[in-house]
């Protein structure tokens, strides 16, 4: 790869840049390393940064085109895995990768699959998705809307493997965005959920008057 020509490149001051880690996705004002450099003519600043998280200090690149701002690699929207089976955070933390890479028709795809490994993890049978969603939704307790809204992430699912649409005006960051969300509160009500019941309970005094 060459430089443009008619670039030259300047040291210039360092600029505060924030956002979510893509490695340990606490959302971070990142400290500089090295020096940011200007293009000249091209309106692009770049520079190195790394995450101020002890445990992690990823490095990212940055570029800031007229203040939109990129970095590699890419921003990830958060997720909590606790609690959560590997198959299934392995999984949906494809549709996070390729979301975050602008790969949204892959990512509705992954978000779909997500839905299957969590029928396959529950043990929901049936032969086609529709049949195993139907399944899960007679084993599982979840709010209703949650559970209606798992046939259309498998429609938009659909939708992304196929040049026409069925069912989507389009498969983009909206949503897949929104599909990425209600996967993660579907997972929540699923996994989290009982966690954080017995977490407050554990925090209860172990005797006491049995009504106040
Ligand atoms: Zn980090």
């Amino acid at each position: 790869m060459k430089r443009a020509k008619g670039h030259s490149l300047q040291n210039t001051t360092h600029q505060p840049i924030e956002g979510r880690c893509p490695s340990c996705r606490h959302q971070v004002t990142f400290n500089h390393i090295g020096q940011d450099l200007y293009a000249t003519g091209s309106g692009v600043v770049f520079g190195f940064r790394i995450c101020p998280t002890p445990a992690c200090q990823q490095i990212i690149a940055y570029a800031d085109r007229e203040h939109v701002i990129n970095f590699w690699p890419a921003e990830r929207l958060d997720f909590d895995p606790n609690g959560v089976p590997d198959t299934v955070v392995d999984t949906f933390e494809e549709a996070l990768t390729c979301y975050a890479e602008g790969c949204f028709r892959t990512a509705a795809m992954a978000v779909r699959l997500t839905l299957e490994t969590i029928c396959d993890e529950q043990g929901a049978e049936g032969e086609k998705l529709f049949q195993r969603i139907d399944a899960l939704v007679e084993k599982v307790v979840l709010p209703k809307q949650l559970l209606e809204v798992m046939h259309d992430i498998r429609w938009l699912g659909n939708d992304a493997a196929h040049i026409e649409l069925k069912k989507f005006k389009g498969v983009g960051p909206e949503e897949v965005g929104a599909a990425i969300e209600l996967t993660k509160e579907i997972m929540k009500g699923l996994y989290q959920l009982d966690s954080l019941v017995q977490r407050l309970r554990a925090l209860k005094k172990t005797e006491g008057p049995s009504a106040s």
